[in-house]
């Protein structure tokens, strides 16, 4: 069986789904047993897609500057 020690190393892989499937399920037998791992995990998952929506949020007002300097630029064309 998996220590807690191995789950907190694993658990990021885990939560991308790399893992092999027998290690996964070691790691849901763990879980099951044990809070703090559990707890871990969770916390972990949170703080993952936290970040993963701040970066795309991040991502999209960069892509909402260029498309706004796009038009500007055409503006500035068309006047004579
Ligand atoms: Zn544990």
């Amino acid at each position: 069986m998996l220590s807690c020690k191995d789950v907190t190393e694993k658990a990021s892989d885990y939560l991308d789904h790399k893992l092999p499937l027998r290690t996964r399920l070691g790691m849901r037998l763990h879980l099951f047993m044990c809070v703090r791992c559990r707890q871990y995990l969770h916390q972990l998952h949170t703080t993952v897609r936290t970040l993963s929506l701040l970066g795309e949020r991040r991502q999209a007002s960069e892509q909402e500057i260029e498309s706004t300097l796009e038009t500007l630029r055409h503006k500035d064309k068309q006047q004579p």
